[in-house]
């Protein structure tokens, strides 16, 4: 590489932004140092995006580091873990200055959003790949988990459903709409931290949805041995979506297509109005009923029902 590791981190990534909370060692020696302010737990999280099979060759740089942070970002939001430090790991075909200086902008214009500090990481040469661990704090045994959904609670998901998923079908189209709803959703993610921080008390089990709704919500299930039902027209979608589950005619597609970062969480019934309360602002939609009965359903309007996912029974 033409320009040293040291200088390419120094240049690009070593920015001084407001943290809320500070490192006692950051960037320069050869672990970062934190301190865990009493009374919490650190929530921690990995994600590796890799060209080609996470996102499409040639990505615009910055929309690419906005997304790689976004989405470890969305799983803090899942635990109602406070996002607080980052590490940073590239591999990169060659040291490209304008991709660098792309993509460090999108990953720390997000990064100073949450007013996280990036303490760490690691470059090196090969095929483009991209892994951010992202470390946050909880009170401690306070974080939200996907085993404690109870039959009876109702079940929520925040934002549009399906529409990231149309976003990547518009983005590998050649006339593209820049200004698209779904093509957005699908470039520029933006995680729920907030949200998942006014639920933690309230909520009892939540996930955020990165592979679908039926499979993201089924692991709520099955970690809780529980099942669930939805009614097919509460489900939140944007016009393009029902467009495209028209031209499709396959009610399945919202549930079955990822990226959507969106949460899907459970609130028993007396805590809804305070949850609801809370949430003002956002758009939050009950969608369904947690059940004995295991497996995922979804009722029509008709009454009629259908099968998305069949429970597993562990024994
Ligand atoms: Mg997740």
């Amino acid at each position: 590489m033409s320009l040293s590791e040291f200088k390419l981190i120094e240049k690009y990534f070593n920015v001084k932004n407001k943290a809320a909370f500070p490192a006692a060692l950051t960037i320069g020696d050869d672990c970062a140092v934190v301190d865990i302010p009493e009374g919490q737990q650190l929530a921690v999280t990995s994600d590796t995006l890799v060209e080609g099979v996470h996102f499409l060759a040639g990505s615009d740089p910055a929309l690419l580091g906005h997304k790689v942070l976004a989405v470890n970002l969305s799983d803090l939001a899942a635990m109602g873990a406070t996002p607080a430090w980052l590490t940073l790991a590239i591999t990169l075909p060659k040291v490209d200055e304008a991709w660098l200086e792309g993509f460090s902008r999108g990953f720390l214009n997000l990064a100073a959003e949450y007013d996280t500090q990036l303490i760490g990481g690691d470059t090196t040469q090969g095929p483009l790949s991209i892994t951010v661990t992202a470390f946050g704090l909880l009170p401690k045994g306070s974080a939200l988990k996907r085993s404690t959904a109870k039959v009876d609670d109702n079940v929520f998901v925040s934002g549009v459903i399906g529409s990231a998923g149309l976003g990547l079908l518009l983005a590998q189209q050649d006339n593209i709409v820049a200004d698209n709803e779904d093509l957005l959703h699908y470039l520029k993610p933006m995680p729920c931290v907030e949200i998942g921080l006014q639920i933690r008390e309230l909520a009892s089990s939540c996930i955020d949805i990165s592979d679908g709704l039926a499979a993201d919500l089924n692991h709520i299930l099955q970690a809780s041995g529980v099942g669930a039902t939805l009614n097919n027209e509460l489900l939140p979608m944007t016009a393009g979506v029902q467009q495209h589950i028209q031209q499709q005619a396959d009610w399945r597609w919202p549930y079955s297509t990822g990226d959507d970062y969106q949460l899907c969480f459970t609130c028993p019934e007396d805590q809804e109005i305070e949850l609801l309360t809370i949430l003002k602002g956002h758009r939050i939609t009950k969608i369904g009923k947690v059940e004995k009965e295991l497996g995922l359903r979804i009722r029509f309007k008709d009454g009629q029902q259908e099968v998305l996912t069949k429970g597993y029974q562990h024994f």
